[in-house]
């Protein structure tokens, strides 16, 4: 048996969900004839309380849109230095933005107020403009944390004072939500943007949307565009979106519970030393002997993972984990 805990961008289509893909209606996006697409965009916003979606190809596509709309060149952005947009898109934000980034270290990455705001520069020509904050919701690289509702809406409450746009990298905003019980619509009146992913624990095998008002998603189109991210008749992969937002939602607490079990056995095993608290999907723990070592003896079973560090592994769970496979590690992670 084969188990793959590498991530959660790993997942294949369900048989229900290729089915909504194969009688998916399409048409040309660039024309935003896509019905699919625009069927997608508009239930997402929806979801949010945004008034407006823009599909892309990527999470990555998406944040770095956002970045654009909200910047100028020269401007400066705030993030945790665990962020996504910052770690894993390249140097994007410098590229495509022409945009300077303060990084900011908390615990477990998340941010607050009174740690922003000493940050954000006065008006001063020495200084760059700052004009973004983002935020990332859960955090990838803190092991799947994340903020509530209410420690958020000091952050907007800031953000709005100082005329800082706020963007949320939310990658992996459901399993946020499953874990916090917030609601989703709360956001909107939040952030500026908002990027939605669905290839995650959601379970689509492409794409990504970003959230925002009506402006701004008109001028990310032309901003896609540039990039080279205005598909044709991609409403079959809109269409896996639709349905994983119908039917894949409820069940990412099936994850949280299974990497909740997962680090109960962790806790036992002689090899780790340490395990970050779970919070979500993610399981990030340090090892005794070197992570490339248990890497090698956790592969002798067929399970796949990644190290985050020389002595730190991670664990993501996700919908194409099913108990038989949880038998297998349980058992495996005993032997090892
Ligand atoms: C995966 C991820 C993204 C987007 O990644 P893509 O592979 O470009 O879709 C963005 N932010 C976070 C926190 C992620 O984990």
């Amino acid at each position: 048996m084969v188990v793959d805990l590498r991530s959660d961008t790993v997942t294949k289509p369900t048989a229900g969900m290729l089915d909504a893909m194969y009688s998916a209606k399409v048409g040309d996006d660039v024309f935003e004839e896509d019905e699919s697409i625009n069927a997608l965009e508009k239930k997402t916003a929806a979801i949010f309380g945004m008034q407006a979606g823009i599909f892309c190809p990527s999470g990555t596509m998406t944040n770095q849109i956002a970045i654009k709309c909200f910047t100028q060149p020269m401007d400066e952005l705030i993030a945790d230095q665990t962020a996504h947009v910052y770690r894993y898109e390249g140097g994007g934000i410098a590229f495509n933005s022409a945009v300077s980034t303060r990084l900011l270290n908390a615990e477990r990455g998340i941010l607050s107020a009174e740690m922003i705001a000493p940050e954000i520069n006065a008006d001063n020509v020495h200084y760059p403009h700052t004009s973004l904050v983002v935020l990332e919701n859960t955090v990838n690289r803190g092991g799947g944390s994340c903020y509530t509702l209410n420690q958020i809406i000091p952050i907007a409450e800031l953000c709005k004072q100082k005329g800082l746009k706020l963007h949320l990298d939310g990658a992996r905003i459901f399993n946020a939500l499953t874990k916090t019980g917030d609601k989703a619509s709360e956001y909107g009146a939040l952030f500026n943007g908002i990027s939605v992913c669905l290839s995650k624990g959601l379970g689509a095998p492409v794409g990504s949307v970003l959230l925002a008002d009506f402006e701004t998603i008109k001028y990310a189109r032309r901003i896609r565009k540039v990039l080279g991210g205005g598909m044709r008749q991609a409403g079959f992969l809109a269409a896996a979106g639709i349905y994983a937002l119908d039917n894949h939602i409820e069940r990412l607490k099936d994850d949280h519970n299974n990497a909740q079990m997962l680090s109960n056995i962790l806790n036992n095993c002689n090899w780790v030393k340490s395990i970050i608290p779970v919070e979500t999907n993610i399981i990030v723990f340090e090892t005794i002997e070197p992570a490339n070592n248990i890497i090698e003896r956790l592969a002798n079973y067929g399970i796949k993972a990644l190290t985050t560090g020389p002595y730190s592994i991670r664990f993501v769970l996700h919908l194409d984990i099913q108990p038989q496979h949880m038998e297998h590690i349980c058992n495996s992670l005993k032997l090892i």
